[in-house]
């Protein structure tokens, strides 16, 4: 039996991990944790029966208390029902499906108490990469990438002698506004942005996927995880996202993953590395596919891939910085404050506002993304 904990268990990601635990017997849910959903939460509860759980405010934990008080489970609440939920004993795997910087303490925790690290939550490797990796090393844990073009990767990689990677193909569907003009992205609704072409995701990633900021995002995830310098990560827009990212080595030979577009293969895969479990669900049909298409991406138009590269080449506080700006300008475009074009505008602007710090901790991390949020918060003012 294999013990596992989740963190963001309500969300998209979580849901779809649950998902994978109901159709592997052998998968256990220990400790479960979500911000405010009180009632999927208890759901939850009743049906995967974990040790423990948390909520992060204290009253929806004190709700979540009182409605499964019938029900042997212990209830914890914000940071530090997180960590102990991280560090859960009986637990090996903790998955971070948990959306924000909120992720880097739990997972640095879980790492210290040697649980292998299952990982959607992509905050936590953009802004902290630097502490992670080396930790992970450090205490002998696996990152697993949860992440379908991570995931990708990791199998692409998968038998392959190390250092021996050209470049890293990392694929993008190009989002619903893919061969817009910059006039034409003026007018972009709230509701035109959260349709995304193939996959379904929660609210915030979808905005991100639209806008390239998603795969600025992976970029950096990827220089981390897989530990390549950024002149070999080449984005390639590929709208039918069916290879779901490549890996071209010395030799010139591309090895990808393909398959449809299911978050669960890449969790089920995190989750039984090194095996590979059955799977049931459509398949990909070549023969009713045709044909797969590729462009380069148009960085002039989607802004916000080129400020993810300038933000992982500046290094240090400037992903965080490129990450809680974007987090920020996502929301208020969310509450329909600001234009859609904005949102890029306020990331390049956070950035320039912001004096690097180089090699930060996480105290640090932490300071530049409330610095940001106090920036973005004056700017609305004025
Ligand atoms: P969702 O918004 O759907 O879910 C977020 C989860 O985190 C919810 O369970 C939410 O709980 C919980 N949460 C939010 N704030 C807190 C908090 N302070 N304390 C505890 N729990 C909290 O996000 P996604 O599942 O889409 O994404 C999760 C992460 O995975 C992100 O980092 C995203 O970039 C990454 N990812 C997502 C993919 C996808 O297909 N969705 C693909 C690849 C990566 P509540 O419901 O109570 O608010």
């Amino acid at each position: 039996m294999k013990k596992i904990a989740i963190l963001g268990s309500t969300g998209s990601i979580g849901t779809q991990t649950l998902e994978v635990v109901r159709n592997n017997p052998d998968l256990q849910v220990a400790a479960l944790a979500a911000g405010s959903s009180v009632e999927e939460m208890e759901r939850q509860i009743r049906e995967f029966r974990p040790a423990l759980a948390g909520m992060w405010s204290q009253e929806a934990a004190a709700d979540l208390r009182n409605r499964v008080r019938d029900i042997d489970v212990k209830i914890v609440a914000g940071m530090e029902g997180l960590l102990e939920i991280a560090v859960f004993p009986e637990c090996r795997v903790l998955v971070t499906a948990i959306v924000g910087m909120i992720g880097i303490k739990p997972t640095i925790a879980a790492i210290r108490a040697g649980k292998d690290i299952a990982l959607a939550n992509k905050e936590t490797l953009v802004t902290a990469g630097h502490i992670i990796m080396p930790l992970a090393k450090e205490c002998g844990v696996s990152v697993l990438p949860v992440d379908s073009e991570h995931s990708a990767i990791f199998q692409s990689l998968n038998g392959e002698p190390g250092g021996k990677i050209e470049k890293i193909l990392l694929t993008a569907s190009g989002g619903p506004f893919r061969g817009r003009t910059r006039e034409q992205l003026a007018g972009i609704q709230v509701e035109d942005a959260l349709k995304h072409p193939n996959w379904a995701m929660g609210r915030k990633i979808t905005i991100d996927s639209s806008t390239l900021v998603n795969k600025g995002l992976e970029v950096m995830e990827a220089k981390w995880l897989f530990g390549v310098d950024l002149d070999r990560i080449q984005v390639v827009v590929h709208p039918q996202s069916i290879i779901h990212s490549a890996v071209q080595y010395v030799d010139g030979a591309i090895i990808a993953q393909l398959g449809t577009p299911d978050m669960k293969l890449p969790i089920q895969y995190a989750l039984f590395y090194p095996d590979r479990r059955p799977m049931t669900g459509k398949r990909v049909d070549l023969f009713e596919l045709g044909s797969l298409t590729f462009e380069r991406p148009d960085t002039d138009t989607f802004k916000g891939l080129a400020l993810a590269y300038r933000a992982a080449e500046l290094g240090g506080s400037m992903p965080t910085v490129y990450n809680a700006a974007n987090e920020r300008a996502v929301a208020l475009f969310l509450d329909r404050e600001i234009a859609y074009l904005q949102i890029p505008e306020i990331i390049e602007e956070a950035m320039e506002h912001h004096s690097l710090v180089s090699d930060p901790g996480v105290e640090a991390i932490l300071d530049a993304e409330a610095e940001t949020y106090e920036y973005i918060a004056g700017r609305m003012k004025r």
